[in-house]
């Protein structure tokens, strides 16, 4: 079998896709006027069936989990078809999605049936007023029920993410509160460092703040790092004896970061994009048609690789095609 593999050496297990840049939040960092139609690009999204096809051309080159973004993804009408598509057509191991949640009281048992292997929940804050500051939405409870829906089907692989603004949400309290959220619960937090891309360059300046405001906290308190597994995100997790749930960190702009990179995106209109921030982003949809391209859609992803760098360069600033987050699934 192929196996992806670019000239750093490093491979790629881990793929994101993005299933559409619609969403119904509007996040400060992401899409603070919500969701506008790209009016330069008249393409749709990809539908179904292209992505079955590209789920069995990814599996056959070694790819072993495929993580559904956006956007928000769960807008999709067609979301579940989606995901039994991917589950019954292709070799893809793990299934998850990465979602705002905001329907995920109503959908937490369509969840569980349609068998995803896990769920990243972005909720910035458990302070209802911060959290509708940031999203400009009022939904966290409905969002907080959800996960408890979550966990009485059993359902495993509950991840929480929030993403660390200055003076909003990265106080002492804040991380209390999380610590308290994961005491008795099996739930992995993670702060995410916030980026900067096309859009933000305000919003970054007043908001960054370096993920070491967490680590200092957890290092303070008591929390152990853990090694990682092939496949396993971007995030550097911490463990603690007296916590069910575990701690965890995505610090893009660290030391190194870009080394252990193990995952590729592709866009909700087909771009392969080899860098969350990377300047290249061929098509391949085109290679998504028929079952009988597979192989040529596989021999362009191999070949494609080749271009990819071995950083973002994101310390210097470079954004590269990223204007949001939104277009690429963060
Ligand atoms: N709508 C879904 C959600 O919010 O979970 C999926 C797409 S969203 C783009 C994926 C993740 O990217 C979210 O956790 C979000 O908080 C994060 N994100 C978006 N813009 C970001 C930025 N500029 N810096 C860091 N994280 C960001
Ligand atoms: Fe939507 Fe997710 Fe972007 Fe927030 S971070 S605006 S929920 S795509």
């Amino acid at each position: 079998m192929n196996t992806l593999k670019d000239s750093f050496g490093r491979s790629f297990p881990y793929i994101r896709l993005s299933i559409t840049d619609v969403c119904n939040f509007k996040c400060g960092y992401c899409l603070p006027n919500g969701y506008q139609v790209d009016k330069s690009d008249n393409r749709t999204f990809l539908r179904a069936e292209e992505i079955g096809r590209l789920s069995k051309a990814l599996s056959e080159l070694g790819v072993c989990k495929i993580r559904l973004t956006g956007g928000e993804p769960t807008v999709r009408k067609d979301f579940f078809d989606i995901v039994k598509l991917i589950k019954s057509n292709s070799g893809i191991k793990k299934t998850v999605i990465t979602t705002n949640g905001y329907h995920l009281d109503k959908i937490a048992s369509k969840i569980k049936e349609s068998g995803l292997d896990g769920i990243n929940i972005s909720i910035d804050s458990l302070n209802r007023e911060t959290f509708k500051k940031i999203t400009s939405h009022d939904r966290l409870p409905e969002i907080l029920r959800g996960i408890e829906e979550l966990q009485k089907l059993n359902f495993k692989n509950i991840k929480v993410n929030a993403v660390l603004l200055r003076g909003v949400n990265d106080s002492e309290k804040d991380f209390n509160e999380w610590s308290q959220f994961i005491k008795n619960n099996e739930i992995d937090f993670r702060y995410i460092e916030l980026m900067q891309t096309g859009d933000n360059l305000d919003y970054f300046n007043k908001y960054h703040v370096p993920a070491t405001k967490f680590t200092d906290y957890l290092n303070k308190n008591n929390w152990i790092i853990q090694t990682l597994g092939r496949d396993a995100g971007p995030s550097k997790n911490y463990i603690n004896s007296e916590f069910k749930g575990k701690f965890g960190v995505i610090a893009p702009y660290s030391k190194d970061f870009c080394k252990s990179c193990n995952r590729l995106r592709i866009t909700a209109k087909g771009d392969l994009r080899l860098c969350l921030f990377g300047n290249t982003g061929i098509n391949i949809r085109h290679l998504m048609q028929t079952d009988e391209q597979i192989e040529e859609l596989k021999d362009l992803i191999l070949k494609q690789l080749n271009f990819k760098k071995e950083s973002h360069y994101l310390e210097l600033g470079e954004t590269g095609l990223t204007k949001n987050l939104s277009t690429t699934g963060g």
